[in-house]
């Protein structure tokens, strides 16, 4: 579904990117993936070689909330490949202090990664975007974003700001056939519900109509399905992924 594209996937060593970087190598796409230190982005990769040697796969550790930094790895892909088409914002922390006890330096750190690294990311990527005429921008968003979450408001504002760039966006590159869509994961098991005691899991199933948690690749899935011409009439949506959950 995505043969001969070039993808950079933000947070692509583990959980929902790293599921998402194999999918579009599964469907013939070249991918970067991003992650925050050496060590993970180079672990991911050999991972990766090891269930396919042929894979096309390549990493870099920019700063996402330096649009600098951003620029000049973004760079370095388009000198390699002399295109981008796909970029995935998927890079996210989450923090669940009540209002009470939040520090500035906790919201700022959240929004510095779950909000200003998608800027910056679809900042550089627009132009290579435009002078190829077109391409896809996808944003991992959340459940949270449409429902909001009664601790740890950061969380749920960023994504609220994910969805408000997803859906302004759309509509600003529509004209130069750049799709910007977003996924809205519900509860996956990854290393981010790893922080959820195990007593509470339980409840939660129950809380959830499909009545279980869901994989990192439900959320790929969405992924590739909007980053793939099977969905090329479709920009500014934010596809749920979360088994009707609404807690
Ligand atoms: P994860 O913690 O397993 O992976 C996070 C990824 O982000 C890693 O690849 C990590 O390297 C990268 N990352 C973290 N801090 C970074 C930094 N400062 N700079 C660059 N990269 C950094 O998380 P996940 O559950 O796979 O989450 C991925 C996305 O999905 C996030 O945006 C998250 O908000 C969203 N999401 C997750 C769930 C869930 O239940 N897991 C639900 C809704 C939304």
């Amino acid at each position: 579904m995505l043969d001969g594209k070039v993808a950079i996937i933000t947070g692509g060593t583990r959980g929902i990117g790293f599921a998402t970087v194999k999918t579009f190598l599964d469907n013939g796409a070249k991918v970067v993936l991003l992650g925050s230190k050496e060590e993970s982005v180079n672990k991911a990769i050999e991972e990766l070689k090891k269930i396919n040697e042929n894979y096309e796969v390549s990493g870099a550790y920019p700063n996402l909330s330096d649009l600098a930094s951003v620029e000049e790895t973004f760079k370095d892909v388009v000198d390699k490949y002399k295109k981008i088409d796909i970029l995935v914002n998927n890079a996210g922390i989450s923090a669940m202090e009540s209002i009470y006890d939040y520090t500035e330096e906790s919201f700022k750190k959240i929004m510095d990664l779950n909000v200003n690294a998608v800027f910056n990311c679809t900042r550089a990527v627009v132009n290579y975007m435009k002078k190829n005429k077109g391409g896809v921008i996808l944003n991992t968003s959340s459940m949270v974003s449409i429902y909001g979450q009664p601790s740890g408001c950061g969380y749920p504002a960023s994504k609220f700001a994910v969805n408000g760039l997803t859906k302004s966006l759309a509509r600003e590159l529509g004209k130069d056939n750049i799709r910007v869509n977003a996924v809205a994961p519900g509860v996956i098991y990854t290393d981010m519900m790893k922080n959820v005691p195990e007593e509470k899991i339980k409840p939660l199933i129950n809380t959830i109509p499909l009545r279980k948690i869901g994989k990192p690749e439900d959320v790929a899935n969405a992924f590739l399905f909007l980053a793939s011409d099977m969905s090329s009439y479709i920009t500014g949506e934010i596809l749920s992924v979360d088994g009707a959950a609404r807690s």
